[in-house]
């Protein structure tokens, strides 16, 4: 067993830190406030490439094997404080790239893969629907064959990056008798009449990353744009979910990291009672326990992305990583905010951020209930 990285992999992660340090934290504040998302920072992650970490060199990408690419994003987290900006990025990769790359035909990965790898174009998959969230496979939203194309009726709630979103992978249903079985997936366009979308929402956190409702009213796909074969909609989804459990994370490894480092500096230098607040048991043993849920979250996303690397079923494993990384992010961010007091409470101190952030982790992607649920039926429950 051989718990290092190649050294390319470790210049690799150097270099996504370096330049999210210099590149994406820029008036961070101000955006976060007012729920921005900047399409200047998109398009120079892009030119650096990390749109296309796990995308062929035919499409734009730098075809990176799974454990190359978490090591990648977990520089990305170290490096760039805007937790939102780095969600809407995965949601990017890997509810949309990754499928059309798997599922896609010819000209769909033509067409869509060098705009969404070069950062030109934005997207996203859309599932939820107001009678649909954990049970995603009820979707009402419905796709009539007429002739060669397929109208699309229905809506889809709180779609990540709907607001700016270029295209979208649409599941809705060719046949609402036949349950999880009709669903198929649909590339439907920006312009296209009678897609449309809500303005943004307001949320709690994530807020550089837009989110919407997505309203499709005899909205006519050409039968081109079918994503995957009729009824493929479940694998398909299913695939990118297993990706998207895996690796959406990530990111949040470089994030435990540098929220770890900036609670050992100020409980190292913050003096009460006449000595460092890191003397006291009761911050040291705050501070242990980050460091272990680090390093056990570290080691099961690092599992579960080399399983998939090498090939291998990793359904159980990414169940485990989602909802562990999760977790882990949200307790340690309240952690942080206890060590720093009300100076963490403050936005100015950037620490209360990550904690808004990290609530979102534990819904998308499938709840913690959704994750303990998978696991479990792996267990045979
Ligand atoms: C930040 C964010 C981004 C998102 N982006 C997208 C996106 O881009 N595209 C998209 O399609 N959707 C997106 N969603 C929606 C997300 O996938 C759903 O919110 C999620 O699947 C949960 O569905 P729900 O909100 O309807 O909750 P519900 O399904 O209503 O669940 C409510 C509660 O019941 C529990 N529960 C329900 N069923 C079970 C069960 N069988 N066993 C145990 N517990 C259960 C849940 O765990 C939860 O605690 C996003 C959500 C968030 C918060």
């Amino acid at each position: 067993m051989d718990f290092d990285f190649s050294s390319d992999q470790v210049e690799l992660r150097e270099a996504v830190t370096a330049f999210a340090r210099a590149e994406l934290n820029g008036n961070l504040l101000e955006e976060e406030r007012d729920g921005h998302f900047s399409r200047t920072k998109w398009e120079a992650a892009a030119r650096f490439g990390l749109h296309g970490l796990p995308m062929p060199e035919a499409f734009g990408g730098t075809d990176r094997d799974l454990l190359t690419t978490v090591c990648a994003m977990e520089g990305l987290g170290y490096g760039c404080r805007d937790n939102g900006l780095i969600f809407s990025l995965n949601a990017h990769v890997w509810s949309a790239e990754m499928p059309i790359l798997k599922f896609g035909t010819p000209e769909q990965k033509d067409r869509y893969l060098p705009r969404l790898v070069g950062g030109e174009w934005i997207a996203v998959h859309a599932m939820t629907e107001e009678g649909s969230g954990s049970d995603a496979f009820n979707v009402q939203t419905t796709a009539t064959r007429r002739g060669d194309r397929f109208v699309l009726n229905g809506s889809k709630l709180f779609i990540t990056n709907a607001p700016v979103a270029d295209v979208v992978v649409v599941f809705a249903s060719e046949d609402l008798s036949s349950g999880p079985d009709g669903i198929s997936a649909f590339l439907v366009e920006k312009g296209t009449p009678g897609f449309s979308v809500s303005r943004p929402f307001e949320k709690m956190g994530l807020r550089t990353s837009p989110m919407g409702q997505i309203f499709l009213e005899d909205c006519e796909v050409p039968e081109e744009l079918r994503l995957g074969g009729e009824g493929a909609g479940v694998a398909l989804f299913n695939s990118s979910m297993d990706y998207e459990r895996a690796c959406i994370l990530a990111a949040n490894i470089g994030t435990l990291e540098r929220q770890l480092e900036t609670c050992v500096e100020r409980a190292r230098t913050w003096e009460r009672f006449g000595k460092a607040i890191g003397k006291f048991q009761s911050v040291s043993n705050k501070i242990t326990d980050m460091k272990v849920r680090l390093e056990t979250a570290r080691l099961l996303l690092y599992k579960t992305a080399w399983l998939k690397s090498q090939g291998k079923r990793a359904s159980m494993e990414s169940a485990m990583a989602k909802l562990y990384v999760s977790e882990c992010f949200v307790q340690s961010s309240l952690d942080a905010i206890e060590i720093f007091g009300a100076y963490g409470y403050m936005a100015e101190y950037e620490i209360e951020r990550d904690l808004r952030d990290a609530v979102g982790g534990t819904i998308y992607s499938g709840t913690s209930g959704i994750q303990r649920m998978i696991v479990a039926r792996h267990l045979g429950l």
